[in-house]
């Protein structure tokens, strides 16, 4: 699948007019026989100084992580990227902002599947932040910078200490992966000015995600379904 861009040049009541970037490869979508396309809306605005430094940091930690010389990686990346998404050709000099954003999320995607280090620094302004906290209780990684050691889970809204601790519906909780030392800072500044000062919030997470994540069995989420169950009679 291709992504075309173009730019609009005309509108007649519902007929538009619209210039496209590569009309060669369209014209070949055509005579295999596809006559229909979705259009989506973006800005044409270029990518911004942060998202070409954290995609070169991005690359550089991949090659690094993977022994390739950077500008070798970057084009294996580039590659990979545009069979992935059907993006066109770009240049990480003046492309697009959103191409700059899909291509940066590739790259966090990929650290993530591959279990490969990479700098946290950035990744708030230029990623996805509740992906961000999705795939770092996944992949047990600290959400605020990334180390993969002494990784706990995080109940943001606090677990009352009156309650009885093993009998936790877990699904009910914003959760987040913090290593020890973030562990500790959320509970000695608080819950507030935590997520004042890093920009995220934890996350419910669904029931096949609990259960892998091993922080409840099946049995136990099927008792509390049925306790629920048994409550609202
Ligand atoms: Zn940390």
């Amino acid at each position: 699948m291709n992504i075309y861009q173009s730019q609009l040049k005309d509108v007649k009541d519902d007929l538009i007019t619209l210039k496209i970037n590569d009309i060669g490869s369209f014209q070949s979508e055509l005579r295999r026989g596809y006559i229909a396309f979705d259009l989506t809306p973006h800005t044409p605005d270029k990518l911004s100084d942060v998202q070409r430094r954290k995609s070169y940091a991005m690359i550089h930690d991949i090659a690094d992580y993977e022994g390739y010389p950077d500008d070798i990686k970057k084009i294996t990346l580039k590659e990979q990227f545009k069979g992935v998404t059907g993006y066109p050709d770009f240049s990480l000099s003046d492309c697009k902002k959103d191409i700059a954003t899909a291509f940066i999320a590739f790259l966090v995607e990929y650290c993530f599947y591959y279990d490969i280090p990479f700098r946290f620094k950035d990744l708030t302004n230029t990623f996805d932040t509740q992906r961000q906290v999705f795939l770092c209780l996944v992949h047990k990684r600290c959400t605020v910078c990334g180390a993969d050691e002494r990784v706990e889970i995080n109940h943001e809204d606090s677990v009352g200490s009156g309650l009885n601790r093993n009998h936790i519906d877990h699904r009910q909780h914003r959760l987040e992966a913090l290593c020890h030392n973030h562990h500790f800072e959320f509970h000695t500044i608080g819950a507030e000015s935590f997520a004042k000062k890093y920009h995220f919030h934890g996350i419910k997470l669904k029931d096949e995600d609990i259960v892998s994540l091993k922080l409840m069995s099946w049995k136990q989420i099927h008792e509390f379904d049925e306790e629920y169950r048994r409550n609202h009679k």
